[in-house]
């Protein structure tokens, strides 16, 4: 069977009757019959998570290809939880340096403290990863493409630098999903996603997962997320579950949308470059076509607004698009990104003038969309004019 008809057939339904969806148990306590039970049964308590985990897991694991999956209550700790299970005083981790923001914040404030250091290499860049690693380097994590620049990362070549000295590699694989891309298959010892975005897919629920075929991995992941508490709750495992039947069809659309969106941005004259690998014109393009089979709806692009005042005439002159953190919903969102970079090594979208501009492609009809980014880009040409 295929990805969509296994999402959507995981459940086998258990006991007499059969429902579609597994019931949502709402529980700490778990109850048993007799004393034997209460120390052996598992799960025994519903922090580790009862049916509907067992089926989201079950989910993450089809879609990813992996043997293996742990959940968390959110993207961030689903990230923290797969660093920190890797690792320990004296270690040293590489990023990279388009990973999400709070994952680096992580590894530069929160793993600092427990004597572990971190440094940063360009995405695009092997030399400069190469330099970075130290004799006590243990963990590579990168996120491709970046979710706010979007580098395509060349995971083979790392994942083969990796394995030559015993590094472990972790990615975050939320932009693809598990649909376009699953990075276990590339070599990655580790995958994670924010399930947050696409999987739940209507911005009403966080969580998290992390994915991995290594047994050793895995137990080091079901100790870390015991050790720290860190569990889903129950609606929040639905929402996800539930999301998972309709993922690769949403994602089709929203990959149809944004392809639409970038090429008409293209032929805008205030945009400087448009950033989306699944265009000829990305940098990676060659290796997005290697390594991905599909694109998502988040992509960037540089605005020649001029000054910021005309920024803020184009960002009020767009209506459907709603500003906001996060995206993988069925709405349209985009935000204005420079203030929430703090790149250390090149940055390749700064080679031309812009304000980066992120978009999220929603599921609303496409020359609606079209439509309103006319909207903004009139709003900045009267604002330039007056
Ligand atoms: C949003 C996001 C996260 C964090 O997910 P939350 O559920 O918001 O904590 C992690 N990685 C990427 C790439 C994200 O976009």
């Amino acid at each position: 069977m295929k990805k969509p008809t296994k999402l959507i057939h995981n459940n086998a339904g258990t006991g007499t009757r059969r429902t579609v969806n597994p019931p949502i148990e709402r529980a700490s306590t778990v109850l048993f019959p007799d004393r034997k039970t209460l120390y052996s049964a598992t799960p025994g308590y519903g922090r580790m998570g009862l049916g509907v985990h067992r089926e989201l897991e079950a989910a993450m694991c089809t879609l990813e290809g992996a043997a293996h999956a742990r959940l968390t209550p959110n993207g961030l700790s689903a990230c923290t939880v797969a660093i920190g299970s890797l690792v320990e005083a004296g270690d040293h981790v590489l990023i990279s340096d388009s990973i999400y923001g709070p994952t680096r914040r992580f590894c530069e404030r929160r793993l600092k403290t427990m004597g572990i250091d971190s440094d940063r290499f360009s995405p695009r860049n092997i030399g400069d990863l190469q330099s970075k690693l130290r004799d006590n380097t243990k963990v590579i994590a990168l996120e491709s493409p970046g979710s706010l620049t979007f580098e395509i990362s060349d995971t083979r070549a790392i994942v083969a630098l990796a394995k030559s000295r015993s590094i472990r590699t972790i990615m975050d694989n939320t932009w693809a999903a598990g649909v376009f891309c699953q990075p276990l298959s590339l070599g990655v010892d580790v995958s994670v996603q924010a399930l947050t975005k696409y999987v739940v897919g209507h911005a009403d629920a966080f969580g998290g997962a992390v994915m991995t075929n290594d047994p050793a991995i895995y137990t080091s992941l079901e100790n870390i997320t015991e050790d720290w508490g860190i569990a889903l709750a129950p609606d929040d495992a639905y929402a996800a579950l539930r999301g998972t039947r309709t993922l690769t069809t949403r994602l089709r659309e929203h990959e149809t949308t944004a392809l639409v969106l970038a090429e008409w941005l293209e032929s805008q004259e205030n945009v400087t470059q448009v950033i989306h690998p699944a265009l000829p014109s990305h940098p990676d393009h060659a290796l997005w076509q290697r390594d991905f089979s599909g694109s998502s709806g988040l992509f960037a692009f540089l605005l020649n607004a001029g000054s910021k005042d005309s920024l803020d005439a184009f960002i009020d002159g767009i209506k459907l698009f709603k500003l906001g953190f996060s995206w993988g919903g069925f709405e349209s969102l985009f935000i204005p990104c420079d203030d929430q970079l703090t790149r250390l090594s090149g940055d390749w979208s700064r080679s031309k003038d812009g304000y980066l501009i992120r978009l999220h492609a929603g599921l609303e009809d496409v020359g609606d969309l079209v439509a309103d980014l006319k909207g903004g880009f009139d709003s900045m040409a009267s604002a330039k004019t007056t």
